[in-house]
């Protein structure tokens, strides 16, 4: 009946991602890491991070020790930043696997300092400070306390130091001026302690763009990365591509008499004679029962009816299409396109909760690289 081994699928186009990390090196003209936590936003992080590193990444960067792991047994040997916590057979794992982890409080010194004393092998750390996220971090007053605490331990190495910005996105908001000058002075608290780290980072996708005096010696972007928009309203240069399309084929096409119900709840009644087609997509998969979605199929926008099951949707064909039909939920076709930022605003959500929400059984295909 159809000629591919699954009826939805996503494609990962690894020459978008090794594109956009040429133009961000070239655009931002500071050392990238790539951020791939969350299986690099859903688009499968070991594949991604390996295009990234052939795009130029020099860094990669991770959420959870598990994420590091992953790319470390799939054959990564690039330097690795767990941006969150670790526990402690996660930092043994560490020491072992040369994975960084980022520092960020009193008990995580202590933690570190006594696994690396343990093994008797060296733990390397980027020192996190707190400038206005309110999440993870040690104040800037704190910075140099610290620096001269992991100092003294002599299987601790801090390798880098960073925060996070708040609001990157909205360029003029007067957090971001004051975040940066408390980086600013735990910078300069730590350069009274000797030295200043290795690697200094602030800029996510939106500041190492719209920000570029918080670039540092090294940005952290996800989004860009992967041809995601920094906001959704405003479009990315045109060389940048979207790496990721949602695909399926058409399962069933029927017509379906006037006055017919269609779905759950019989939300939907074909108004006369009506072509109703079935994509074997649902709200299981990462789409949401909101008002408005829709897929592309035969170059045209084809609204969904009725609500969306957990593993189907029902849409409205203007005619017949034979079983098979490829269908697009996210990507192009023909003169047609729907992006995850269209989805992100359908949803009232953001790009990453999109696509990080495609649900795993939706098998990756990997092009290019
Ligand atoms: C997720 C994350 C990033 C990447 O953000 P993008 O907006 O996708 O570029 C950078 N830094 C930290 C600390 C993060 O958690």
């Amino acid at each position: 009946m159809m000629d591919v081994s699954s009826p939805l699928w996503l494609e990962i186009d690894l020459n978008a991602v090794q594109n956009n990390c040429a133009h961000i090196l070239r655009e931002t003209q500071t050392p990238l890491m790539a951020i791939v936590k969350a299986d690099a936003y859903g688009h499968g992080a070991v594949e991604v991070a390996r295009a990234a590193v052939k795009g130029g990444a020099v860094w990669l960067g991770v959420a959870r020790f598990g994420e590091a792991r992953e790319l470390r047994e799939g054959g990564i040997r690039a330097p690795i930043l767990v941006l969150g916590a670790a526990t402690s057979n996660e930092v043994d794992e560490a020491i072992a696997r040369d994975v960084t982890l980022a520092l960020y409080s009193f008990e995580t010194l202590e933690l570190y300092a006594a696994r690396a004393r343990r093994a008797s092998l060296p733990l390397k750390i980027h020192l996190k400070v707190e400038t206005g996220m309110g999440r993870l971090g040690v104040f800037p007053e704190d910075a140099a306390a610290f620096a001269r605490r992991v100092r003294a331990e002599k299987n601790i190495l801090i390798d880098g130091v960073f925060s996070h910005l708040a609001a990157a996105e909205e360029p003029d908001n007067l957090l971001n001026a004051l975040q940066l000058k408390r980086f600013q002075s735990a910078l300069g608290a730590l350069q009274g302690t000797g030295a200043l780290p290795r690697w200094i980072h602030l800029a996510n996708s939106a500041a190492a763009f719209y920000l570029p005096q918080t670039r540092f010696n090294l940005v952290r972007v996800g989004n860009v990365l992967l041809g995601l928009r920094i906001r959704i309203d405003e479009p990315l240069p045109e060389h940048y591509k979207p790496a990721l399309t949602w695909k399926a084929r058409l399962v069933s096409c029927r017509r379906l008499p006037a006055g017919w119900s269609v779905g759950y709840g019989a939300e939907y009644t074909a108004r006369q004679e009506e072509w109703i087609g079935v994509i074997p997509a649902g709200y299981g998969d990462g789409l949401r029962r909101v008002d408005g979605n829709a897929v592309l199929i035969g170059g045209e926008v084809c609204p969904a009816v009725g609500r969306l099951c957990l593993d189907q949707t029902m849409v409205l064909l203007p005619r017949a299409y034979p079983i098979g039909e490829e269908v697009v939920i996210i990507g192009r076709q023909g003169a047609r396109s729907i992006w995850v930022h269209d989805l992100a605003a359908l949803y009232r959500a953001s790009q990453v909760e999109v696509t990080s929400l495609i649900h795993r059984r939706v098998p990756r295909i990997f092009l290019g690289g």
